[in-house]
This record gives C-alpha cells, sequence and structure tokens, in this order.
C-alpha cells in the first residue's frame, strides 16, 4: 500500500498509539504549569525573520545553518520558528504585557522547526514545551522554572535525568571574559576546527560544546566564565543553588556548560540523560535578561526553559498506555441500528465511550471487531427488542435491561 510520497526527511507521522503517550506526557506537564500559574500562551507557527536574526542571534548554527525560511507573496522573508521564547517575547512587547502584575508565566507546547542532520531524538520538525517567567530577576524565578521541569520529569519517570548548572554572568560583566577566551582561543589557532576558528571573535563560547579532541585539548585548559563572574552574578548565582538545595534537586556545576542561543545571560541549564546517546539533552533553558530589551522594549529580566517531547518520550522508551473503549453497542438485526445509535449517543452523553458498527457487519463480525477495539462490554440489541450484557474480558453474557441503561453499564466503567 505504499505510494511514492512520504514525509519529508526529519520530519515524522505521530500515529494515534504515540499520540496516546504524547498526550500523557502533555497531560503531566500541563497539570504542573497549571498548578503554578503558568497560563497557556501560543504564537504564530511562522514570525518574520528578523526577530530570530535579532533574538536567537546571527552568529548561531540555528540562524546560520538551520532556519526555514521563505519569501511570502509581498516578498516578506518569514521563517518556521526554530525556538519559541523570542516569539513570545514579540507578543510580551506586542501586547503591552508589563502593564500585567509581573512576573508574567507563560506556558507553550507546539512544533518547531530547524534544518539539522537527522537522527534518533533530533528531527527538522519537532514539538516542544516550556514556559517563561519574564519580568523578574529574582533567583527565585529561577529556582521556580528549574523545579518546575524536574518535577514533571520526576512525575513521568523519566529514568537517570541529570540536572547541569552553570551561570554565564550578566551582559556587561561577559565582555571582559570573552575577551580572555578570544585570547586564549587566538593562542590555540593550530589546534582548532575551522568552524571554531572562524567563529573565535563572533561567538567564541561555542567552543565548549564542540566534539574535536583538539577543540576539547585547548577547551580544557581555557578559563571559564565561573572564574570570572561578577561580584552581583557570583551572588546571584549562590542564590539559585542555595534554593536548589533547599527544595532537595540534585544538580552538577559545569563550568563549561553553555547554550546555542545568543540571548543567555546568568543561569543556564540543562536536564540531561543517559539513555538519549549523543542527542543526550531532554530540555534545557536559562535567563535572558537582555532579550526583550535586544528587541526593542525595555529591560526586562526573564527566565524560561524548553523540553522535547521527542526526547522525553525517547527517554522513557514506554509502551504507549492500553487502548481502553467502555462500551460497544451491537446488532443482532439491522432493524436495530436506529436504537443502537440512539443508546450509544446516550452513553456518550453521560461520559462513557461508546461505539457501534460503522461497517455494515453480521453480529459475529461486530462482536470481533469490539474485541480489536478494546472494548469491555458490549450490548447486544437482538430483533425481537431485548438486549444481553456482554463482558469481553469473562465471555459472559446476562440480560440487559435498555431502560435502564447506565445503572447495566456502570460496572464497566474505567
Ligand atoms: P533549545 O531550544 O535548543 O534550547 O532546545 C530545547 C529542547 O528542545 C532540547 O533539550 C530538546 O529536547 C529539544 N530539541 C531541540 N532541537 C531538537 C531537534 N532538532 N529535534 C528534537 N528535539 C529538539
Amino acid at each position: 500500500m505504499a505510494s511514492k510520497f512520504q514525509a519529508p526527511r526529519g520530519t515524522f507521522d505521530v500515529l494515534p498509539a504515540a499520540w496516546r503517550a504524547r498526550a500523557r506526557v502533555e497531560g503531566v506537564a500541563k497539570g504542573i504549569f497549571e498548578r503554578a500559574g503558568y497560563e497557556t500562551i501560543q504564537t504564530p507557527t511562522f514570525e518574520h525573520t528578523d526577530l530570530f536574526e535579532r533574538g536567537v542571534g546571527k552568529s548561531t548554527d540555528i540562524v546560520r545553518k538551520e532556519m526555514f525560511t521563505f519569501e511570502d507573496k509581498g516578498e516578506r522573508s518569514l521563517t518556521l520558528r526554530p525556538e519559541g521564547t523570542a516569539p513570545i517575547c514579540r507578543a510580551y512587547l506586542e501586547h503591552g504585557m508589563h502593564k500585567l502584575a509581573q512576573p508574567v508565566k507563560l506556558a507553550y507546547t507546539g512544533p518547531f522547526f530547524r534544518h539539522e542532520r537527522p537522527q534518533a531524538g533530533r528531527y527538522r520538525q519537532f514539538h516542544q514545551f516550556g514556559i517563561e517567567a519574564i519580568g523578574t530577576d529574582s533567583p527565585l524565578a529561577d529556582a521556580e522554572v528549574i523545579m518546575l521541569l524536574s518535577d514533571i520529569l520526576g512525575e513521568l519517570g523519566v529514568p537517570g535525568v541529570v540536572l547541569r548548572l552553570g551561570s554565564l554572568g550578566s551582559l556587561d560583566a561577559r565582555a571582559a571574559y570573552l575577551e580572555e577566551l578570544k585570547a586564549h582561543l587566538h593562542r590555540h589557532e593550530g589546534d582548532l576546527t575551522a568552524d571554531v576558528r572562524d567563529r573565535i571573535d563572533i561567538n567564541p563560547l561555542r567552543a565548549f560544546d564542540s566534539d574535536d579532541e583538539g577543540v576539547r585539548g585547548v577547551m580544557a585548559s581555557a578559563p571559564t566564565i565561573l572564574e570570572a563572574l561578577s561580584e552581583d552574578d557570583a551572588a546571584h548565582f549562590a542564590e539559585v543553588r542555595a534554593l536548589l538545595d533547599a527544595a532537595g534537586i540534585a544538580y552538577e556545576i559545569d563550568a563549561t556548560l553553555v547554550r546555542g542561543i545568543d540571548y543567555y545571560t546568568r543561569t543556564i541549564f540543562s536536564f540531561v540523560c543517559d539513555a538519549l546517546g549523543s542527542v543526550s539533552e531532554i530540555g534545557g533553558g536559562g535567563r535572558y535578561d537582555g532579550l526583550i530589551e535586544q528587541l526593542g522594549g525595555p529591560a526586562t529580566p526573564a527566565v524560561g526553559w524548553a523540553a522535547g517531547y521527542e526526547r522525553v518520550l525517547l527517554a522513557l522508551d514506554e509502551e504507549p498506555p492500553a487502548l481502553g473503549r467502555h462500551a460497544f453497542v451491537a446488532v443482532a438485526d439491522p432493524d436495530q441500528r436506529g436504537r443502537a445509535m440512539a443508546l450509544v449517543t446516550e452513553l456518550r452523553n453521560a461520559g462513557f465511550s461508546a461505539e457501534l458498527d460503522l461497517g455494515g457487519r453480521a453480529l459475529k463480525g461486530q462482536l470481533k471487531h469490539a474485541d480489536r477495539i478494546g472494548a469491555r462490554q458490549v450490548l447486544i440489541l437482538e430483533a425481537d427488542g431485548t438486549a444481553q450484557l456482554r463482558d469481553m474480558a469473562t465471555g459472559e453474557q446476562r440480560p440487559a435491561d435498555t431502560g435502564n441503561l447506565l445503572g447495566e453499564m456502570t460496572g464497566g466503567e474505567a
């Protein structure tokens, strides 16, 4: 039955069984966001390209190589969103959210697009859920958002998760450190890859992310940002750590942690999981105190993270929850179809999941079908107007009163 059409490279179909597993993740995240007061925001799937050039940063891999950019019929450059934070900050400014009670706490979920080399856990269309707390520089906000991701992964039961924590310092304080780092990289240019060498002056921090042996050797002796934090930044970082300690959240300090997006300041973090192999990160984020100003707004500190559904599901590696239907209404005689439809509607209105045969099958075929779709009980309408209720697990069958349908069915409720 294969056709010549396939989903584009790096994309995939989420079939119903996989959707059930995904819905569980979404449900857990949604519950935790709601209880913590993070309300859902939805921004468009595409934005003006310069939002990402400005927000994510021109020197990042995302902007240089990975965006799906196109021109619309009015010759405007648009881009399928590669990440969610810049669009949310755009919306914060566009809708004057600085007038609301601060911080504005937002949650989101949806598809994102990056032209990356596809592999397990890395796709060109992937799906994230995330939160942002905009309008506070308090370390409490950093600790809260980190705790919420930790809670979600804990409630889902993702095994072997490690939280890596670092700080990039504030933008002004970082400038002096970056000069020091550039000088170190220039001194060792001969051991660097062309890609790292080309970006010494535009994005030296990315050198910490390289897999190349030579670059790793150079970075082992590089100065780290944690040694160079200003007094304020160091105090902020210490407070975040103390709050996580008090909450009983374990973490590893990683002095070489960096992220692939330019807007981060101060706290950054990454939840990694061994089960994911080389694409080890499940979710991560940090503080971005300069982003809203960068987009033309007032100085507005903020912190947030995003996690990938596909990564969470890969790390969980579990069977999707079983399919379960409460009831199936079968007819022994085609004349009973109208009545079957009315009873199915009555059951659905009462909160049961109930189905009937849409395929014109004989009774035997209907029972087989009810079994295949996981119905727990089948109500069989006989030609003479009587009815039988069959328990699919035991095969037991007894007469049933359709005038008291809900009373008859309750025993089979999921
Ligand atoms: P980032 O927006 O780069 O900070 O990534 C946040 C999270 O999104 C990561 O931890 C992953 O879980 C997920 N993610 C990022 N890129 C991809 C991708 N190409 N495929 C699947 N998941 C991704």
